[in-house]
């Protein structure tokens, strides 16, 4: 399939101005694919490690610059001149040349950046859309056709995307399928207008971002932040269930202390967050709830599975950080129906595309999502395209780094509807 001549890497920024990578593939046949990697800040215990610095002197530490030479170093002298039939073979010949469980070897910063980049190449030199090479990965079970997911849109944000303001870190609002996706963009972006005129209206201020773009006002409580997005969604003409839906990004893991969460000002334990929680099921339109218990809280994922199935999705993000062995518990146990797909999390292409291919295995809702750290690559929506997520989670639809996925969506669609 394909021969690498040379690879190369670079220290580049992320949109919080921290240092990442971008690397550039090049092939025997002359075709090149660059592509830079994203990091999180609201990170689960279980992820794949990012090789940094730890260098004082540079960028606080969190330079790249040891990850890059793996890249153009050792990574680079085991893949070079080998002929890759597929892209299982080139991310298997990684794996194994880090050798840790967690990829803290050569990092999996690294390790990712020549995964996709590696995958651009492949896709140039086969002349197919990004999208499409990504489709043909899929295994025969998870074959279809390529299809557009649903975006979901971060209206608000707390947590450590913000100032901690409120524990519960972001507040998203879903369009409901059945409308094409400029159509499904145009109704968040109203949505989105009418939330900057609210929070200056009711808050004083405008534009106080976090991380992802969410607006960030002090809301007095998590509820006023949901009855907020009801307030925006319906001033911008949506009605509830049949236009739009909501979901919760809790992050729970952290906002929990001593076993305990701590919400509102309130200690509340397992029992009293699931209440909380099918309330909120009740009194809104609740598509998805994303980490509602902690990472490690797994009795409490059991039972909140079992109150709230069928009534919302069950969303695991820090819970299982993209991680085979974690899907397959999660699903043993039945402590979640829906899995959060972070191809950082875990390191490489194919074994992202493993933790799919468990998760449908298991008729789990699947979400395509960015990182809080992203750049202006848009690789993020060709395989939410080509892998057939569900929905696709990039923040809100401001800031480039959050646009340039949405408008490569509208681009896709473009092509395939032409
Ligand atoms: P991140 O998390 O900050 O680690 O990217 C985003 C999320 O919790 O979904
Ligand atoms: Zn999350």
């Amino acid at each position: 399939m394909a021969r690498i001549r040379h690879l190369h890497a670079i220290e580049i920024l992320d949109s919080r101005g921290r240092p990442t990578i971008k690397c550039y593939c090049r092939l025997a046949s002359g075709a090149v694919g660059a592509c830079s990697v994203p990091s999180g800040a609201s990170t689960g215990r279980h992820e794949a490690r990012e090789l940094r610095d730890n260098d004082p002197r540079r960028h606080r530490g969190l330079g790249c610059l040891r990850a890059i030479g793996h890249i153009k170093g050792e990574i680079q002298a085991r893949l070079l001149d080998t002929e890759w039939h597929t892209q299982r073979e080139l991310d298997e010949c990684l794996i194994a040349l880090d050798g840790t469980a967690s990829k803290a070897r050569l990092g999996a910063n690294a390790l990712l950046a020549v995964s996709l980049s590696f995958a651009r190449a492949a896709a140039a030199e086969q002349n197919q859309p990004l999208y499409a090479y990504f489709n043909a990965m899929l295994p025969a079970s998870l074959q279809g056709p390529v299809s557009m997911p649903q975006p979901t849109i971060n209206l608000f944000s707390g947590g450590l995307h913000a100032g901690g303001q409120v524990a519960l870190q972001d507040a998203l609002i879903v369009p409901l399928p059945g409308r094409d996706i400029q159509s499904q963009m145009q109704a968040m972006c109203e949505a989105h207008a009418v939330a900057i005129e609210l929070t200056q209206a009711k808050y004083g201020m405008r534009n106080l971002t976090a991380d992802e773009g969410g607006l960030a006002p002090p809301f007095p409580s998590a509820q006023a932040m949901l009855d907020d997005v009801m307030t925006c969604a319906q001033r911008a003409g949506l009605t509830p269930e049949r236009d739009f839906h909501i979901a919760i990004d809790a992050a729970a893991s952290h906002f929990r202390e001593n076993g305990r969460y701590l919400l509102d000002g309130q200690l509340r334990d397992q029992e009293q967050m699931i209440q909380l929680y099918e309330g909120w099921a009740s009194d809104y339109p609740l598509y998805s709830l994303e980490d509602g218990l902690a990472e490690d809280d797994w009795t409490g994922w059991q039972k909140m599975q079992a109150r709230l199935k069928g009534r919302t999705w069950i969303l695991g993000d820090d819970l299982l950080c993209t991680h085979p062995s974690r899907i397959a518990q999660a699903a043993d146990m039945s402590a979640a129906d829906a899995l959060l797909l972070k191809v950082n999390q875990i390191g490489t292409l194919t074994e992202a595309l493993q933790a799919l291919q468990l998760a449908r295995r298991h008729d789990w809702h699947v979400v395509i999502s960015a990182r809080s750290g992203e750049t202006e690559d848009e690789w993020l929506a060709d395989l939410a395209v080509g892998w057939r997520a569900d929905n696709i989670k990039v923040g809100s639809i401001t800031q480039s780094e959050r646009l340039a996925k949405y408008n490569r969506l509208l681009e896709i669609d473009g092509h395939l509807s032409s």
